[in-house]
């Protein structure tokens, strides 16, 4: 992890949502933020579930989608710099 990473994970109590995409862009805080409320991933247009099989799993489409468990993503992540409301979610 780069040191200035680091230092804004000290010191921001979001930082223990752990998203990836945020750990690399940085926490979305743009116009579609809502005031006094954590902008979840599970709102966004990038975030999407597949079922291959008998199980669903989340993925988020910039971070990749692959078989692995490597690229699960969680609905309850905080969002990250690349967040797209999904059409519904635009007020
Ligand atoms: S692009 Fe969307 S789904 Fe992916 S991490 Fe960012 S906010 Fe979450």
């Amino acid at each position: 992890m780069f040191p200035e990473i680091e230092a804004l994970a000290k010191n921001n109590p979001r930082w223990s949502n752990k998203n990836p995409m945020v750990q690399k862009y940085g926490f979305h805080d743009g116009p579609n933020a809502v005031e006094g409320k954590v902008t979840k991933c599970g709102t966004c247009e990038l975030f999407i579930s597949i079922r291959p099989g008998a199980n669903k799993y989340f993925k988020c489409r910039l971070r990749g989608v692959t078989h692995g468990t490597g690229t699960d993503h969680r609905v309850s992540y905080d969002a990250c710099a690349h967040y797209k409301p999904k059409p519904e979610e635009v007020k």
